[in-house]
C-alpha cells in the first residue's frame, strides 16, 4: 500500500549515530519501509523522525511518500551540507519502483550539489538511476550486504533482493564510476571471512558495518525487533545476538579484510568514512 502526503521540510539536522559519523543532515523521502526487514531498528525508535504509531505497529506493510520532497530539497540544499539518505527508510524500497520518487530528488542534487550525499540502500533498483547518480559530485553509495548466505537472507529479510543480485549491483555501480561502499550491517549469521573477502573484492574499499543492536551492548535507543529474535531462536542463531560473540565476528572480519588490503570499522567511526 502506497500513500502520499506533503511534508513541511525534507532535510533534518542530524543527532546521535549519524551526527557522530559527521553528517549534518538526513533526507528521508518516505515514512515506513516496504522492505520490512525483521530486525529493522526504525520502528523501535517509536515516534522519532516523524514516524507515527501506525508506522511502528505495521512496519513494512505500507509507506507514505513525501510528495513534495524534490521541491523542498531545492529550497533547503546548501553547498556545505553532508547529507545521509536515509536513517529511517531505504530510498530504493520496493514501493519506489511504482512511485518513482528518487529521480526528481537526484535532479535537485545535480542542480545544486551539497558537499556530500550518501545513499544508503540494499535495493538493486538504484541502477535505474545510474545516469543521474553519475552527475552528482560528492555522491557515495553505501550498499547493505548483511550476509553471504542466501538462506539466512531469506529468513531475516525475505523481501530484499538475493545476495548475489546485491553483489552484482555493487559491481555495476563501481564499474559506472560511483564510489560504492559495502555496509555489512546489521551483521546476520554469515561466514565472516568469506563475507569480508567478497566485500573487499567487490568494492575495492575499506568496509563498514555493525552487528545487530542488542541491549547488552547498547542499553538505550533503537534496537533489534522482536521478529528477528524469534527467527534467531528458531534457527539456532542466538549467539549472533550476544555481545562477546559479535566482537569475535567483527575481529574475524577485520582480520580477513586486512589480508585483502582492506579494513573494517564499525559504529560511527566506520560510517564516518562515508561522510568524510
Ligand atoms: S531496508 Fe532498512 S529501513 Fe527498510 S526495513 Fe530494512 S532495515 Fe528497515
Amino acid at each position: 500500500m502506497i500513500g502520499e502526503e506533503k511534508a513541511g521540510r525534507i532535510l533534518s539536522p542530524t543527532t546521535g549515530f549519524i551526527a557522530e559519523a559527521g553528517f549534518t543532515h538526513s533526507l528521508t523521502p518516505a515514512r515506513n519501509c516496504t522492505f520490512g526487514c525483521t530486525y529493522c531498528y526504525v520502528p523501535t525508535m517509536r515516534v522519532f523522525g516523524g514516524l507515527k504509531p501506525e508506522d511502528w505497529r505495521r512496519w513494512g506493510q505500507f509507506t507514505t511518500f513525501k510528495a513534495n520532497a524534490a521541491d523542498l530539497l531545492r529550497r533547503e540544499l546548501r553547498p556545505g551540507q553532508r547529507i545521509y539518505c536515509s536513517p529511517l527508510v531505504d530510498p530504493y524500497q520496493p514501493a519506489e519502483e511504482k512511485r518513482v520518487m528518487m529521480p526528481a530528488i537526484l535532479d535537485a542534487l545535480i542542480e545544486n550539489p551539497p558537499r556530500r550525499f550518501v545513499l544508503q540502500t540494499r535495493g538493486p533498483l538504484i541502477l535505474r538511476d545510474l545516469e543521474r547518480l553519475r552527475k552528482i559530485p560528492g555522491l557515495r553509495v553505501s550498499f547493505s550486504i548483511t550476509t553471504n548466505r542466501e538462506e539466512v537472507r531469506r529468513f531475516y529479510e525475505p523481501l530484499c533482493a538475493p545476495v548475489e543480485e546485491r553483489w552484482n549491483a555493487v559491481r555495476a555501480l563501481r564499474e559506472a564510476g560511483i564510489e560504492v561502499y559495502a555496509a555489512l550491517a546489521p551483521l546476520l549469521p554469515c561466514d565472516p571471512e568469506e563475507l569480508a573477502r567478497m566485500a573487499a573484492e567487490a568494492t575495492g574499499r575499506e568496509l563498514i558495518g555493525d552487528p545487530l543492536h542488542v541491549r547488552g551492548v547498547k542499553p538505550r535507543g533503537a534496537t533489534t525487533r522482536e521478529a528477528a529474535w524469534r527467527i534467531s531462536a528458531r534457527q539456532g542463531f542466538t549467539e549472533w545476538l550476544d555481545g562477546d560473540f559479535q566482537r569475535r565476528v567483527v575481529d574475524r572480519i577485520r582480520a580477513a579484510a586486512r589480508e585483502c588490503g582492506s579494513d573494517f570499522e564499525t559504529g560511527p567511526g566506520g560510517f564516518s568514512r562515508l561522510a568524510a
